[in-house]
């Protein structure tokens, strides 16, 4: 039965009650109005404990009630105990987030939507030089004022992490990522990267000073071998095939040595504003056109150059012609006797393109994402073979990297390769001129 109906057959019950001792005294009427006014006293009087019972937070147990009103004080009871127990679980998730946080290397702060700073761990007090006393609640972007910061903060893309110095320590380097949770919630994770980054720089420094070191033997090595090569006194004719052998490969060397060093260079030196010049990349192409007919020799390609001849580029100059005539005359290299190279240069509503495609050998697509890694090539024999140092797409990422493009690789291996090289309309540069011309 349920408490209701229980309810209603004490009330029943007290009122039949109340009609019989009614109807014996003869006052039917007043003794139904006395046991009503007790009925009501009761339930006041058990309204009021609950009151009572409710307004008092440290008392957890329930007053003893009957009827409908014992399971009334039950079901609270319950509800509370369950409350409790939510609670107490939450704050010991609250209590291991911040414990497991507070004890991570990486500053941790969290921002809500307002980019406003709700909590911070100890590592942010450090590497951030924030204060949980007086930070909290202010505005992330006041305290933290590096440009790169506020750009990555304001603009709200959060895919790659930036690098700025720490602003209490300017030799401190952080890389610092912003991950979006729960609603509008951020957490904000920066982690000292110094140790990286110096170790990074020794790479570089060590690899740049080798190659500086290697490069005037290797001259003198070459420059004797030369000299071994003309001689005409005939006392070195059984040495003749060893020492082409060591000509080819002491040129490979300095190749190597040459590509590192640009590479080193690439990495160490930013572009300058003032080292940006109006390249006239129509003629550097029908420079390299006339190279990579050259560098064919007998393979007999059939080299076309469709580019438009007012499109010139804001860049290095140097710099862009070392990106295209390495992909001209990588696609000469890869592409077999009788194959043909197209090489295009355009503009779009997207900015300007350099494409060059070739028939040739083509690339395996698992190996297309790893080409522009140092040293890496599809075939090793291959490549060492024609000459190659497995440097040059190495280098075309960085010099595109520098003039704000990208390379695009398509490939089919025994089809062909397409690369192009996507220049931002920003870069653009038009030189007037008759317009596109088919050579
Ligand atoms: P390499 O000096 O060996 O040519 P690159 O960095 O220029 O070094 O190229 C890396 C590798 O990419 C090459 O070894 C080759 O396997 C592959 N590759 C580059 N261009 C082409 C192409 N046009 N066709 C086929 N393979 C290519």
């Amino acid at each position: 039965m349920s408490p209701l109906s229980k309810e209603i057959w004490r009330l029943i019950g007290l009122l039949s009650l109340a009609f019989i001792i009614g109807f014996v005294s003869g006052q039917i009427l007043a003794s139904l109005l006395v046991a009503l006014s007790i009925y009501l006293v009761w339930h006041l009087h058990n309204i009021n404990r609950l009151a009572k019972w409710l307004s008092k937070p440290g008392k957890f147990h329930p007053p003893e009630g009957q009827g409908i009103w014992s399971e009334i004080f039950d079901r609270i009871y319950h509800l509370q105990k369950k409350n409790r127990d939510r609670k107490k679980k939450l704050a010991k998730y609250i209590t291991r987030f911040k414990e497991s946080t507070a004890a991570m290397p990486d500053a941790t702060v969290v921002i809500n939507r307002y980019d406003q700073i709700e909590w911070i761990n100890k590592a942010a007090q450090e590497n951030l030089g924030l204060q949980p006393s007086k930070d909290v609640g202010q505005h992330l972007s006041n305290l933290i004022r590096h440009p790169a910061f506020i750009r990555y903060l304001t603009v709200k893309d959060y895919q790659t992490p930036i690098e700025i110095p720490s602003p209490v320590d300017k030799l401190q380097q952080l890389n610092i990522r912003i991950i979006p949770y729960g609603q509008h919630q951020r957490l904000l994770i920066a982690r000292d990267i110094t140790r990286l980054k110096r170790l990074e720089e020794m790479r570089r420094d060590f690899v740049s000073n080798i190659s500086h070191e290697l490069r005037t033997p290797l001259t003198v090595i070459h420059g004797y071998l030369e000299s071994m090569q003309d001689d005409g006194s005939g006392n070195l004719s059984d040495w003749h095939n060893n020492i082409n052998m060591m000509l080819s490969q002491s040129n490979r060397m300095q190749n190597i040595v040459n590509d590192l060093l640009m590479l080193s260079r690439l990495e160490n030196e930013e572009v300058k504003r003032g080292t940006r010049d109006e390249v006239p990349v129509p003629s550097l192409l029908y420079t390299i056109k006339e190279e990579a007919i050259a560098l064919s020799a007998d393979k007999q390609h059939r080299i076309t150059l469709e580019c438009d001849n007012e499109l010139g580029l804001y860049g290095v100059q140097n710099e862009l012609y070392s990106v295209f005539s390495n992909l001209v005359f990588n696609a000469v290299r890869y592409t077999p006797k009788g194959g043909e190279i197209s090489i295009r240069w355009y503009q779009d509503k997207n900015g300007a393109h350099l494409e060059v495609k070739d028939t040739g050998i083509g690339i395996p697509t698992q190996h297309i994402p790893r080409l522009t890694e140092r040293f890496f090539r599809v075939d090793v024999g291959r490549s060492r073979e024609i000459g190659g140092t497995g440097l040059g797409l190495a280098i075309v990422k960085h010099i595109l990297e520098r003039h704000q493009a990208t390379l695009r690789i398509k490939s089919q291996v025994n089809r062909g390769s397409t690369f192009i090289c996507d220049f931002p309309a920003e870069a653009i540069i038009l030189f007037p001129q008759q317009s596109v011309m088919k050579v």
